[in-house]
């Protein structure tokens, strides 16, 4: 019997009436090792109104309830990460290492969540008129829901529920199909914490159950992390719908190396961010932007550190795991075609490595791609894979002026040792997020995460201070006592006196 992934709704594993399924791999075997469950609207609907039947005595809890559920929930995703960094190389494919990472990256959220009772103080004025006080408060909004993609099955999610739950709110979660049990595993943790039943439910599934978040009545808010043209379709649908959304997309992160960098430093973190979590990071650096001056020296570097890369099974100590699917590691190792063709040079090729794990599974190097034409595919498209391109650029301008074309905001980063050269970037790059000799500026926990221009969709980054905001709404209310001596008609309009 094939082992099935089950919704989790109303505190329970629950298989829905949907009869579809969606394999789930293991990709370092490249086997089908399990199938997940792919919900029909009518599941959907289960799920929402089990949130919703949640809702009022999860916003009337006391906010030292939610904050202590919070606390609870941090301290089982410190004392068993490694049960859920598992989950998440086994589906995923990344290795142990990162995995941890992507759960530390998560429970910064969470520990920002623990913070509800300062967030939520609101402001207030007294006396703005005779005898009148002004107070304004910020409420949940009541059914939330989330979609995330199969990059980080943990950490995405985190980005946003921690703080939807501590703010008062119930969620209904679609996390990728692709890897859904890290989803499974964070929603018994959530109620070994002590979380009521109903407030955070599962649901498993494809367009279908997206559809039927973004058309359901009772769902207040849609927060969504995945490619443009995903992304795009969802900010419009649910918008349509009168949802407050915020859709985050794809990117194309340049990091750009000045002459007087150090060149060692700059090479490091191209490496590192190049080929992390196989490139499939949408914070990764996939082009480097190197000065005609140092560009031979720079691409000797990195090509000597990718050479001591170890590509393999994420559970025996590797640098780097396999794609997601054998479809998607094709479609990267494809690109390697197009450069060629495109007059680009391929430094390192990542096909046919000898990798140190089965051989069915969905690998590909680490590749290098110089001279890369601004025309091509390789540098006009998201690859998400280990492909690190180089582009050469005769000085700051000309690169700058190449971020600032590209349709993608997401990351990007700048390495030099010249303090004004860096603060001008920092002002003048089209960019949401910022590195100045930091390859991947995922902001902490109490700053938001979010882009410009392709990358993200409506007004609100995730989490921090405007992943507050978006999962709430401010209540103004104006207050006064009244006495005797207030008597009497007067029909103007209200005046301060
Ligand atoms: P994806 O867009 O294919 O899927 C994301 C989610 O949307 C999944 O839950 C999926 O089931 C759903 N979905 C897919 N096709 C759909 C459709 N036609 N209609 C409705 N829903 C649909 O993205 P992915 O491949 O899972 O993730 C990789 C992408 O996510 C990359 O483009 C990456 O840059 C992006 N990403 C962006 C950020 C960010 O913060 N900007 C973070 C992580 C990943």
């Amino acid at each position: 019997m094939t082992e099935l992934v089950e919704h989790w709704i109303d505190g329970a594993l629950v298989s829905g009436e949907s009869p579809r399924t969606g394999p789930v791999y293991n990709p370092a075997r490249g086997i089908v090792q399990r199938e997940v469950r792919l919900a029909s609207t009518a599941d959907v609907d289960v799920a929402v109104q089990a949130a919703a039947r949640a809702f009022p005595a999860w916003r009337d809890a006391s906010i030292a309830k939610r904050q202590q559920v919070m606390f609870k929930f941090r301290e089982i995703l410190n004392a068993r990460s490694d049960e859920l960094g598992a989950i998440l190389t086994n589906e995923h494919g990344k290795v142990l290492s990162d995995a941890a990472g992507e759960i530390a990256r998560g429970l910064e959220v969470v520990e920002f969540a623990c913070a509800m009772p300062h967030l939520t103080k609101g402001d207030y004025s007294e006396n703005v008129s005779t005898g009148v006080d002004v107070t304004t408060v910020r409420q949940p909004l009541g059914v939330v829901g989330v979609i995330s993609p199969f990059n980080f099955p943990a950490m995405v999610p985190m980005w946003f529920f921690p703080i939807a739950i501590a703010a008062g709110n119930t969620v209904v979660l679609k996390p990728s199909e692709k890897d859904p049990s890290a989803a499974i595993w964070m929603a018994k943790a959530l109620q070994e914490a002590g979380l009521p039943d109903g407030v955070f439910n599962v649901v498993h599934g494809d367009k279908e159950a997206v559809d039927a978040l973004l058309e359901h009545p009772t769902v207040r808010s849609i927060s969504f992390v995945g490619s443009t043209p995903i992304a795009k379709y969802i900010y419009s649908t649910a918008a349509a719908n009168g949802k407050r959304v915020q859709a985050l997309g794809g990117a194309k992160n340049h990091m750009l190396v000045l002459p007087d960098a150090d060149l060692d430093l700059a090479a490091d973190a191209a490496v590192n961010a190049g080929f992390g979590s196989a490139g499939e990071r949408c914070m990764a650096v996939s082009v480097v932007l190197a000065v005609d001056s140092i560009a031979d020296e720079l691409v000797a570097k990195v090509a000597e550190r990718m050479a001591t890369l170890k590509t393999g099974d994420g559970t025996r100590g590797c640098d780097m795991g396999p794609l997601i699917t054998r479809e998607h590691r094709d479609k990267v190792a494809g690109y390697l075609d197009t450069a060629a063709a495109d007059g680009a040079s391929v430094v390192v090729d990542g096909r046919g490595i000898e990798v140190d794990g089965e051989p069915d599974g969905f690998w590909l190097g680490p590749t290098l791609i110089d001279r890369v034409p601004t025309e091509s595919a390789v540098y006009t498209e998201e690859i998400f894979g280990p492909v690190l391109s180089i582009v050469r650029v005769d000085g700051y301008e000309a690169g700058l002026d190449l971020i600032n074309a590209n349709r993608y905001g997401n990351g990007t980063a700048i390495f030099t040792n010249d303090g004004g050269a860096a603060r001008r970037f920092q002002r003048e790059v089209t960019v949401g997020m910022v590195g100045v000799n930091v390859p991947i500026p995922v902001p902490v926990a109490y700053h938001s995460f979010g882009g410009w221009k392709d990358s993200l969709f409506g007004d609100a980054k995730a989490y921090g201070p405007q992943g507050f905001s978006f999962f709430t709404q401010e209540k103004a209310i104006t207050t006064r006592w009244l006495d005797p001596s207030h008597g009497g008609i007067d029909l103007g309009f209200p005046q301060h006196r």
